[in-house]
């Protein structure tokens, strides 16, 4: 049975900067990492992998370069890679992202049968948190985000029990299968390639899908079929800081300076 691991190449965003200008995230010179909670998604597939037998095949829609990345997850251990990669694909938000997913995991499961889809709960450049469940909802999987345990898989009857992590709260359900499954941080910690690992998966081919391959409307992938548009990206604007009496001497006064300001503001009610 197969297992699909979703993993976006993002750049490493403590170090984005924004064009000011243009509203677009300056690329050039950026370094690309794996998503980190893919990280934790590739090291759940391979845990299942080592406890139950499963194939796992890592996917990851990007650019040529996003080779890169799934060498990694080759460097970990997973048996194969796909890298879905065509100038139609460029642009696509999250509609048309779990679209192209979509359709190269119902590929890859005519050929084994499909027991999860496994991604990381969201992104560290896009965020949203919705490509999982948009490629459960075209599969028709059944959807469980925010796993932080995987309990038990029963492989006869095809059911899994698995615990989600909630604020304040953890919930234990039990699924059908195949599933789509969103892994928070929480749920593992992934290990590291071993250096013959990770020289072997360097001269590894990296098999290239396009849409000749998946075949789909243009219209539908990629920028023409995304009907979100990010209009403005931009850096949280904070206000300078007000520094208010000296702190020292004249406390008293201090605090009704503050108490005034508080009230002009209407932060306090008297
Ligand atoms: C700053 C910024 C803001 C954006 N805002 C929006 C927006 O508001 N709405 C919108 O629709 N799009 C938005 N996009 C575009 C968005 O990045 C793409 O649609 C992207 O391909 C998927 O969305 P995400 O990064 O939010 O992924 P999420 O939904 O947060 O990703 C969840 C999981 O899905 C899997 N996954 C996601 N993308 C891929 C991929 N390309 N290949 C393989 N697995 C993947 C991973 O396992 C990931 O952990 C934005 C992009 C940027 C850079």
């Amino acid at each position: 049975m197969l297992i699909v691991t979703c993993i976006k190449q993002v750049p490493d965003t403590t170090q984005v900067k924004i064009d000011p200008v243009t509203n677009t995230l300056v690329r050039e010179g950026v370094p690309f990492i794996m998503n980190p909670y893919d990280t934790h998604a590739l090291e759940e597939s391979l845990r299942l992998k080592d406890r139950y037998g499963f194939r796992v095949v890592a996917i990851s829609m990007g650019p040529p370069n996003a080779d890169v990345t799934l060498r990694k997850a080759l460097a970990v251990g997973v048996d194969e890679v796909v890298l879905l990669s065509d100038r139609a694909f460029g642009g696509a938000d999250t509609l048309a992202t779990s679209k192209v997913l979509a359709e190269a995991i119902a590929r890859l499961a005519k050929e084994d049968e499909l027991a999860f889809v496994i991604c990381g709960q969201q992104t560290i450049d896009g965020d949203t948190a919705q490509v999982g469940p948009g490629i459960a909802t075209r599969m028709k999987l059944a959807q469980i985000t925010l796993v932080d345990r995987v309990d038990s898989v029963d492989l006869t009857a095809k059911r899994a029990v698995l615990r989600r992590k909630l604020e304040g709260r953890h919930e234990l359900v039990e699924s059908r299968m195949p599933a789509m499954l969103t892994v928070v941080r929480e749920i593992n910690r992934p290990r590291y390639p071993t250096v013959p690992m990770r020289l072997a998966a360097a001269d590894a081919p990296v098999p290239i899908w396009n849409n000749e391959v998946l075949g789909l409307d243009v219209q539908t992938i990629g920028l023409k079929g995304s009907p979100t548009k990010v209009n403005k990206i931009f850096s949280p604007q904070r206000e300078m800081g007000e520094i208010i009496g000296d702190g020292t001497h004249d406390p008293d006064g201090t605090a009704k300076l503050l108490i005034d300001r508080m009230l002009e503001k209407d932060l306090l009610a008297l």
